[in-house]
């Protein structure tokens, strides 16, 4: 293994790597458990410090299998959750986070976000997220599922210039953040996160991934990874709950694709030419 994945830094001077673990549907059987708690400390283990999670997940179980998996190894994990948006009122959002926390078994959460947008006024979660982040329970917030018009009723927002990060649905298949959004954070210092970056696992038997990736002796989730990481202030959040599989995902990072494989994958996903609605799960 070479180097450490490559840093992405936030507004407030934080780094993390771009590469990180997400970790939905973990914390939903007790049987799995244990496993899903080894794959993610192999992931910490090679440097994918980044832990996403949130309260939604197996309702709050994901938190616990996280909480487990950074028991003893807390400070050398970036942690981020989310609250729902349906909890995300100005007292309900502090009542979730301390929910979150402990569940986390933590005293801080590294990044908080809101989930996606609900009836709560931006003004209320932003000010709540002030309030955690005064009180120290967040160091940083962000938002998820947010386009570019949401973004900028965000930043009308008294504190909500404070926005660290957008978590929204990129990868391959699902290019239509590349016409505005990505660029318009990128220029802002707000950090991308890219969920579902194997598209739910439907890559990794892509035949148009499995040619280039024949080509470098790699896999094609590999190279589903490596073309988001090759993006400018782009954090990708793969899940698996296997240590090889979190191992595989690891050396992406290390894979860097010429021009000709970047031509290969504009032919069979092309990028977009206008403007779409922003695509979510
Ligand atoms: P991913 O694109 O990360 O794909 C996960 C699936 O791919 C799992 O079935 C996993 O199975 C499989 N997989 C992972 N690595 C490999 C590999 N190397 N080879 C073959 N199969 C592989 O999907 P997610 O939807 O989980 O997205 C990632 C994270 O993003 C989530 O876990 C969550 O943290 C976040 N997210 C956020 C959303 C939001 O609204 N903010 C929405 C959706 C996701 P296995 O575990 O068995 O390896």
């Amino acid at each position: 293994m070479s180097a450490k994945p490559h840093k992405i830094t936030f507004p407030d001077g934080r780094s993390v790597p771009a590469l990180g673990q997400g970790t939905w549907h973990m914390g939903e059987s007790h049987a799995a458990a244990p496993a899903e708690v080894r794959a993610l400390q192999a992931g910490i283990d090679l440097g994918m410090t980044l832990v996403d999670t949130a309260e939604m997940y197996a309702d709050g179980g994901s938190e616990q299998v996280v909480g487990e998996a950074v028991r003893g190894r807390r400070d050398g994990v970036f942690l981020v959750s989310k609250v729902l948006p349906s909890n995300a009122s100005r007292r309900g959002t502090i009542a979730a986070c301390e929910a979150s926390l402990k569940r986390l078994g933590t005293e801080r959460i590294d990044l908080y976000l809101l989930h996606w947008r609900g009836r709560h006024p931006l003004a209320d979660t932003v000010s709540a997220f002030e309030e955690l982040k005064a009180a120290g329970k967040i160091a940083a917030w962000g938002v998820s599922n947010f386009d570019v018009d949401d973004m900028e009723e965000l930043l009308s927002v008294e504190g909500g210039g404070n926005v660290a990060a957008n978590q929204v649905l990129y990868n391959p298949a699902r290019r239509g953040v590349e016409f505005d959004l990505l660029p318009w954070s990128a220029r802002r210092g707000i950090a991308t996160m890219a969920y579902s970056p194997l598209d739910e696992g439907r890559l990794v038997r892509h035949p148009a991934l499995l040619r280039i990736a024949g080509s470098h002796g790699a896999t094609a989730a590999q190279v589903a990874l490596a073309f988001v990481l090759a993006r400018d202030h782009v954090i990708a959040i793969p899940k698996s709950s296997s240590p090889e599989r979190v191992a595989e995902n690891r050396k992406a990072a290390d894979l860097v694709l010429p021009p000709e494989d970047i031509a290969a994958l504009d032919a069979a996903f092309p990028p977009p030419k206008r403007k779409a609605p922003l695509a979510m799960i």
